[in-house]
């Protein structure tokens, strides 16, 4: 047995000899059974290791965060007198209280004993209760349910406004004139939280924005995130807090409303976050990175000659000498009243009087990577505060081979990363944020993302956010449309078709909550499995749905179009339109969710003659995104003019009024 380990142990130092040396006749060693149950031991408790070792780490901080909070709680309130004071006057009021308090600590939860301790004095007490109400210690109280929340899923005999079914069959109602006279069956149709919900995100104050408004406002502008620590993004430039001068700046360049890239990258910048953003040229990405960096330079004194001493406060990569000169050109008119200097690196100009500019002190320092590494290796250059990374045009500057002095540069800074745990640096920017502490914040942009760039990304950034305009790599959406010419009689069969020879993940698209619970029993008969989500699930169920499909364990959502909208499932293969949307609008939306990601997709739309409204703007949106128009939909009269525009020599309908 012995012999056997040390047999092992000789090949395994054969083995790690041969890769030191880098041949490559590495052979494979066996183990026994022994030895690899060892090995594994030995590993999880490397891993173990760490992870205790990473917990320590974001339990100090934990720490000095909830320190820190205290501070703040207590500079707000005052000062630590001001607490004594409200303690004393609470103090009064509950003395009485105290004594019953004292009695109801004896029989509180092994839970609560750990941050209660349960012999007190009665100021004691009351200062953990304050440090738990502002602290957010608060310890876990028992969720009590009603009766009524209790058995709600048990017995229920109440009915539901939305269950009533007349409206989509009795004729009486179908055609029911609603106040304004207008006739409005398009609106009845909709879910009735769709309704409630149905103002479009710009009529909406900041306050009233959902989290759904959100996603439908960044569909609408094409801002694409990943991860869940993407701040909301802003609509206008008020909705954003901005140094006065800052946004004096930005209203004399006239501009008027943020950029997509602005929008969304603005508000991480500002939240000390890292981010990955890809946008197209001429987007406006220098003012998205440009104006939180400002904001953070105009909170730091301005360099002297001592300061100077550790070099700039910021620095901006740029591939070409061209963009770090606009990009400079940008910094000058947006930072006007701050009085902070640049400098442009740039070859030509003699590299001593280059240094002797930055001895001089300068915030920011802009120019390509060669020329910042060459000043660095003379020591004319040092990177000791640099706390504001911008890397502009990152899938350019390894294009021009770059990549090595990119990594030098970022290399020889010295100020501190934040943690790579997304909780830990959540709060290490949080501290940042309140000049509590200083963190390196490294923002990355790019046209496309090469695995070069996702290296640098995995590098030097930390928990960042990824946005991207438009999908990455500015790939349009892929999808094929084909429609259907049918009658309603026939959809059942046809959809069976499309089903058995059409790959998951589908999604299906009916007008109807009743159709959409209908299409699934169908399909269940036939032994689909399938989802449903409509305005008559509860949040809850809607997002189990979604949770479902999502992950694969489901193939078919077959949904209103409360789904349309805002819901990002990546993958989805095809799209059936088993009941044609009401406008064009809802068809874009709807097919939409395939071809995402540069993957292909497909969308089948079934056409009634009911469905004519669409007709004429459908076939106008075929013929510009360069699909197929079927014969049938190209020559009907009603694809030919707008609905509405109808020649006066055709009678109109006779209008009845109904009695209510
Ligand atoms: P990119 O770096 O994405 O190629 P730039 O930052 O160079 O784009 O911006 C392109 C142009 O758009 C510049 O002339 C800039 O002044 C202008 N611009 C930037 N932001 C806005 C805005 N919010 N409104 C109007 N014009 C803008
Ligand atoms: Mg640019």
């Amino acid at each position: 047995m012995i012999a056997a380990e040390e047999l092992a142990e000789e090949q395994q130092e054969h083995n790690n000899q041969l890769i030191q040396n880098g041949k490559s006749t590495f052979k494979p060693q066996f183990l026994s059974k022994q030895q690899r149950e060892e090995q594994k031991q030995k590993q999880e408790e490397q891993q173990h290791k760490q992870q205790v070792e990473k917990q320590q780490q974001i339990a100090q901080i934990r720490k000095e965060y909830i320190h820190f909070r205290s501070k703040v709680i207590s500079n707000s309130l005052g000062d630590d007198q001001k607490v004594r004071q409200i303690l004393e006057k609470r103090k009064s009021k509950s003395r009485s209280r105290s004594k019953s308090k004292e009695k109801n600590n004896r029989y509180i939860t092994s839970n609560t004993r750990a941050t209660v301790p349960v012999k007190m004095d009665g100021e004691n007490q009351e200062l953990m209760h304050i440090k738990m109400q502002y602290l957010g210690l608060n310890k876990e109280k028992k969720k009590i349910l009603k009766p009524s929340e209790k058995f709600k899923n048990i017995f229920n005999f109440e009915w539901d406004a939305t269950e009533d079914t007349s409206i989509d069959f009795n004729p009486l109602y179908m055609n029911r004139i609603i106040a304004s006279g207008l006739h409005s069956k398009a609106q009845e149709d909709k879910d009735p939280d769709q309704l409630l919900s149905s103002d479009h995100w710009s009529k909406k104050s900041l306050g009233q924005m959902q989290p759904r408004d959100w996603r439908i406002f960044r569909e609408d502008m094409d801002i694409i995130i990943k991860g869940g620590r993407v701040p909301n993004p802003i609509r206008e430039w008020n909705e954003v807090q901005l140094p006065k001068n800052l946004m004096n700046s930005i209203r004399n360049l006239n501009y008027v409303k943020p950029t997509p890239i602005q929008m969304q990258t603005i508000p991480i910048g500002l939240e000390r976050k890292d981010m990955i953003g890809i946008a197209p040229t001429g987007s406006g990405k220098s003012a998205a990175f440009l104006i939180p960096l400002i904001t953070y330079l105009s909170t730091l004194p301005k360099q002297d000659d001592k300061i100077c001493k550790d070099g700039p406060y910021a620095l901006i990569m740029a591939p070409a000498r061209e963009l770090a000169i606009q990009i400079e050109a940008e910094f000058q008119k947006l930072s006007q009243g701050y009085n902070l200097r640049s400098f442009v690196i740039v070859g030509g100009r003699k590299e001593e009087e280059q240094e002797f500019h930055l001895k001089k002190g300068i915030e920011i320092l802009i120019g390509t990577p060669g020329r910042i590494k060459d000043l660095l290796m003379k020591k004319y250059l040092v990177l000791e505060q640099c706390s504001w990374i911008v890397l502009d045009e990152a899938d350019k500057m390894i294009d021009l081979g770059f990549e090595q002095d990119v990594n030098y540069i970022l290399d020889s800074i010295t100020t501190q990363m934040k943690s790579e745990d997304e909780i830990a640096a959540e709060l290490e920017e949080k501290l940042a944020q309140a000049g509590e502490r200083q963190y390196r914040v490294t923002h990355l942009f790019s046209a496309t993302m090469p695995p070069q760039v996702e290296k640098l990304a995995k590098r030097y950034l930390r928990a960042f956010c990824f946005i991207s305009i438009g999908e990455p790599g500015g790939g349009k959406k892929d999808i094929e449309q084909k429609i259907d010419m049918i009658n309603e009689a026939a959809k059942k069969n046809r959809l069976l078709q499309l089903l058995a020879s059409n790959k998951p993940p589908i999604i299906i698209f009916a007008n109807q909550k009743k159709s959409v619970e209908i299409l699934s029993k169908t399909l269940e008969k036939y032994g689909y499995n399938s989802v449903v989500y409509h305005g008559s699930k509860t949040q809850q169920q809607r997002e189990a749905a979604v949770e479902g499909f999502k992950s694969k364990k489901i193939d078919i959502l077959i949904a209103t179009d409360l789904a349309s909208r805002g819901l990002h499932v990546e993958g989805v293969q095809m799209v059936i339109n088993f009941d044609a949307p009401k406008n064009i609008q809802d068809f874009i939306h709807r097919t939409g969710r395939t071809g995402r990601a540069g993957k292909r997709g497909l969308a089948v739309t079934f056409l009634t003659n009911s469905d004519s409204d669409l007709f004429y703007d459908l076939k106008e949106y075929l013929i510009k995104s360069g699909q197929n128009v079927p014969p049938e939909l190209a020559q009907h009269t009603a694809s030919n003019q707008k609905p509405g525009s109808v020649p006066d020599n055709v009678p109109r309908r006779k209008q009845v009024i109904l009695a209510h």
